[in-house]
Order: C-alpha cells, then sequence, then structure tokens
C-alpha cells in the first residue's frame, strides 16, 4: 500500500484545508437534507426493505428482465445495441454519430458516459460533446474530472468558477452564483439548439413498459434527450425496475437520500422517440455490462447492483470527506466507488481502493437500498490479498509459538515495557516495517499492566 495512488493523491488533498472545508460544509448539508427528508416518513426503514427485495428479485432475474425491456424498447421504436466494454459502448456511439451526420452532441445525467471515456472518443471522431449539467460543464471547461457523483464541482468555489469563466468564456469575472448560472445557461442555449445528438444516462428503465427514466433538477436533460433529433441513452444493465408501479417506490426513496427532496424537479420518463408532436426521430438504448455480469456472479458484490447512485454512502463517509473524490482516481469515488471500481476498472488504483475505507459502518447505515458496503470492502481486501488478511498467517503462527512457551512470553513482556519507558524507543518501534502502517494513526498500546498476559 505504500505510495498507492490512493494513498499519494489523498495525501495532497489532506494538506489542503480549503477542499477539506468545502467537503466538510456541502456533504454535512447533504447529510442534513437527507436526514430531514426521512425523518418525514414513518416507513423509511419499511421502504428500503422493500427495495432491497425489489433489488434481489430483479437481479436474481437480471437476463429476463433485460430481454423483456430489449423488446419493450423495441416496440415503442428504439434500436437496443449491447456492449460488452468501455470501448464497444464508445464505437457505438461513434458509429450512431456517423451514420446520422453529428457533429456536435449534447450530454446529460451520464456517469456510465464518464465511465467508458466517452468524450475522448467523441472527440478523436470530430464530434464535439459538450456536458449541460451545470457542474458536470465546469468540470469539463476545467478539463477534470467530476469529483462526487450529484455535486460534480464540490471541490470548487464559486470564485474558482467565475475564474475559470472569465478565462475561458472570455466573459466578466464575477463569483455570483446567479450570474455564473446565467452565463451557463445562456453558452449551453446554443449548443442545444446546435447539437444533432443528444447523450443521456438513465436512471431507471422499466421492463414492463420499455420507459427511460431521467431523475433531474435542472432541465437539461429533458432538452438533450428533446432537442437533437438522435438520442442516445448510455446505461448499465443494472437499471432495469420490473414494473412502472417500481418507480412509486424508488423515485421517492433516490431523491429523498441524494438531495432530501421529496421528489426532483424533472423526472422525463421516455418511452420511444419522437411522440405526436415532439422527441427525437431516432432512440439508441445502449445496455452496457463491463464487469457488471462478474459482479453478479458473486452473491455478495451482486449487491453492489442495487446501488442507485444517490450518494449518500459517498456524503457519510469518513474518508471521502477527508480525502476528496479525485482522491480514488475512479469515476465513482466513495464506499460505492471503492466496491464496484475494481470491476469496472483496470490499473492499481481500483485495487487498492477497497482499503481506502475505515470501515465504520456509516455507508451501511444510510444506503437507501442496503447494501452491505462494510462487508463488500472487507470481501474485496481478502481476494486483494489472495484469500487472507495481508500477513495474517505470520501473525497467527508467531501468536502460537508464544502461548507455548510463556515464561519467553513474561521475558518479552517485561523487556518491552522496560523499553517503552525509555525515551526515544516508541518512536523507533512506530517506524519498525511491521508496525509501520499499523501505528500511522493509532497510538501503540501501554504494556504497563501486563493485562495481555493474564
Ligand atoms: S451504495 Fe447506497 S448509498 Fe451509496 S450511492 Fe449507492 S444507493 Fe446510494
Amino acid at each position: 500500500m505504500a505510495d498507492s495512488v490512493f494513498r499519494r493523491q489523498s495525501k495532497e488533498a489532506l494538506s489542503d484545508a480549503r477542499l477539506r472545508g468545502a467537503l466538510e460544509n456541502f456533504t454535512g448539508a447533504f447529510i442534513r437534507m437527507r436526514e430531514s427528508a426521512q425523518d418525514e416518513l414513518s416507513n423509511w426503514q419499511e421502504m428500503r426493505e422493500r427495495a432491497h427485495r425489489i433489488k434481489a428479485h430483479t437481479l436474481s432475474r437480471l437476463d429476463s428482465y433485460l430481454q423483456e425491456l430489449e423488446g419493450k424498447l423495441q416496440e415503442a421504436g428504439a434500436r437496443v445495441i449491447w456492449a460488452e466494454s468501455p470501448s464497444e459502448a464508445s464505437s457505438a456511439v461513434v458509429d450512431i454519430a456517423r451514420r446520422h451526420d453529428c457533429r456536435r452532441a449534447v450530454k446529460s445525467k451520464s456517469m456510465t458516459s464518464e465511465e467508458v471515456g466517452l468524450n475522448q472518443a467523441l472527440e478523436a471522431a470530430g464530434v464535439t460533446p459538450v456536458e449541460t449539467d451545470l457542474g458536470e460543464y465546469v468540470a469539463q471547461l476545467a478539463q477534470e474530472r467530476p469529483s462526487h457523483i450529484l455535486a460534480p464541482i464540490i471541490h470548487k468555489t464559486r470564485q474558482d468558477v467565475g475564474r475559470l469563466f472569465a478565462d475561458k468564456l472570455r466573459t466578466q469575472y464575477t463569483d455570483q452564483v446567479e450570474e455564473i448560472t446565467q452565463i451557463a445557461r445562456r453558452k449551453l442555449r446554443r449548443d442545444f439548439f446546435s447539437a444533432q445528438l443528444g447523450i443521456s444516462g438513465a436512471n431507471f428503465a422499466v421492463a414492463e413498459t420499455g420507459t427511460l427514466v431521467v431523475v433531474e433538477n435542472e432541465g437539461n436533460a429533458r432538452l438533450c434527450t428533446s432537442l437533437p433529433r438522435v438520442h442516445v441513452a448510455l446505461m448499465g444493465i443494472e437499471k432495469v425496475l420490473p414494473r412502472f408501479a417500481d418507480l412509486g417506490l424508488f423515485l421517492p426513496l433516490l431523491t429523498r437520500a441524494a438531495t432530501g427532496q421529496r421528489m426532483s424537479s424533472y423526472v422525463s420518463l421516455i418511452t420511444g422517440p419522437r411522440g405526436r408532436d415532439d422527441g427525437p426521430d431516432h432512440l439508441y438504448v445502449i445496455l452496457l455490462d463491463n464487469g457488471r455480469s462478474r459482479m453478479l456472479a458473486d452473491p455478495l458484490m451482486r449487491q453492489a447492483l442495487y446501488c442507485i447512485r444517490c450518494s449518500a454512502c459517498i456524503n457519510i463517509c469518513p474518508v471521502y470527506k477527508r480525502a476528496g473524490g479525485h482522491s480514488y482516481d475512479s469515476v465513482y469515488p466513495g464506499p460505492i466507488g471503492s466496491v464496484i471500481s475494481p470491476f469496472l476498472l483496470s490499473g492499481e488504483s481500483p485495487d487498492e481502493l477497497p482499503f481506502a475505507s475505515t470501515l465504520c459502518g456509516a455507508c451501511a447505515d444510510v444506503c437507501p437500498v442496503r447494501i452491505p458496503l462494510p462487508e463488500q470492502l472487507l470481501h474485496l481486501r481478502r481476494q486483494a490479498a489472495g484469500g487472507r488478511p495481508p500477513g495474517l498467517k505470520r501473525a497467527v503462527s508467531l501468536w502460537s509459538f508464544m502461548q507455548r512457551h510463556r515464561r519467553l512470553q513474561s521475558l518479552l513482556l517485561a523487556a518491552a515495557r522496560l523499553a517503552q519507558r525509555l525515551p526515544g524507543v516508541s518512536p523507533l518501534l512506530r517506524r519498525l516495517p511491521l508496525l509501520r502502517d499499523w501505528a500511522a494513526f493509532r497510538a501503540l498500546p501501554n504494556l504497563g499492566g501486563g493485562e495481555g498476559r493474564r
């Protein structure tokens, strides 16, 4: 773990007091809003339980619900594309753009497109992607990755955004949120009208009706999915819900857990392309696997696919609150990111992420679909350590040797007690290879009383 990507990047974040203040403020506000929204409901726990059960059922028959979804989408006039990998998903979108001669794409609400690196693929193919969620738009201008699922620029102040706009958009500097929003709105309006391609994600997809559901607060997702003549929805295969009636549970569960809202400002229900009056001429739905089937095959890890991306676990996580989203080096930060990134991404970072947790359990307590995140993190840690916690075998052999040699044990304890009283010994012990990682954040136990021996 020494000098791992997460450690390196989180150390930098920890030395940034401004970042820590911003994270504490925003995540604190999200937590308060979520708690008061939940307190309004006497059956919140029962809702979580029901959602967990529906997700468990859906995932246990995922293939048949996906087939049903595909059939209903096609009946409604959409074309369905299955993508195994990020490159397949990106190539499919690029092909669609080429087929319909699209040169500009407006995008909204698609973490999945971040997951597959879609913007880079579009740019390489000569298509200009424009993020239209305000936070994502700012992150794109700054050439940064979002650092939170719901609040992509949680790490930036309004002064940062004002300076960025003045620099990149050549506007008069302002740090007034209203004015910043107006500037972005004026700029994006031109993009909405000139784009030929609209790209969105989907919060849910209903198998029973072939309906895509997009939840948002800014109104831009609605424009992305209705103004351009071609709409591509890119979503993970786990987003499927069996029945339309399930939305009655999942929509309030999502918005209350995410932002404390009883209902979000806009919920778009999209069933097929152009209706009688408006909408795009073409609708493509890309169903992405990218490691999800591997998750599905493991009964414990499968539960990570219940996630509705509300961010509650991220906001409550003490590690996220100090390290910030960029430290995770993954599109998905926080506890859920640490669990799913090893399946969705490759490289060094995802494997180390399950260690980026205190295992305090707060994430599982707040998760609206009751995902056992700490158990999953432990499971992944064991796997990363080849089935057993690192050093466990050596530690157990040492322990059993000491138990068999009680006199030696007493002698060593007495020597350790004496040594601990000598100045300079404790700092030395803290630097020993076996103790270094453990002692980095803990005080050494006091051996004075010899309680362990008795
Ligand atoms: S794991 Fe649970 S709390 Fe975290 S984002 Fe997903 S649904 Fe929300």
